[in-house]
This record gives structure tokens, sequence and C-alpha cells, in this order.
């Protein structure tokens, strides 16, 4: 017997491009194209060297622990 509540067996729908909103391609995901894949690469790495020196302040500690 099925129960009622039983969910639907459709496969869930891909997240949208982070970069354009645009439906994400298999191929790409999460993006829709190689190229918003190389947009956010290089936000990542822009952000990533843009992070200032001594914010965390003095020593090497892990600022999240
Ligand atoms: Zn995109």
């Amino acid at each position: 017997m099925a129960e009622p509540d039983e969910p639907p067996r459709t496969t869930p729908p891909a997240p949208p491009c982070p970069i354009c909103g645009k439906p994400a391609e298999p191929a790409f995901r999460p993006f829709c194209s190689g190229r918003c894949a190389d947009v956010d690469l290089q936000r990542w790495l822009s952000g990533r060297y843009a992070i200032p020196t001594g914010e965390q302040g003095p020593g090497d500690d892990d600022p999240e622990a």
C-alpha cells in the first residue's frame, strides 16, 4: 500500500548559476557556462588576495577557533 504522503520521484531542480542566475548546466555546475565559472574564479581569487594583512590581529591563530 502506498502512503498518501509519499514524496514525488522527480529530480530536484539544479540550483541557478550564482553568477547570472540562469539554470546551471551539468557540465559547468554550479554554473551555467565556463564563462561564469571563470568569473566566479576571478572573484574568488580577487577576494582572497584582497584580504588586508593584520585584519585578524597578530599571530596565526585560526579566526574560527
Ligand atoms: Zn551563469
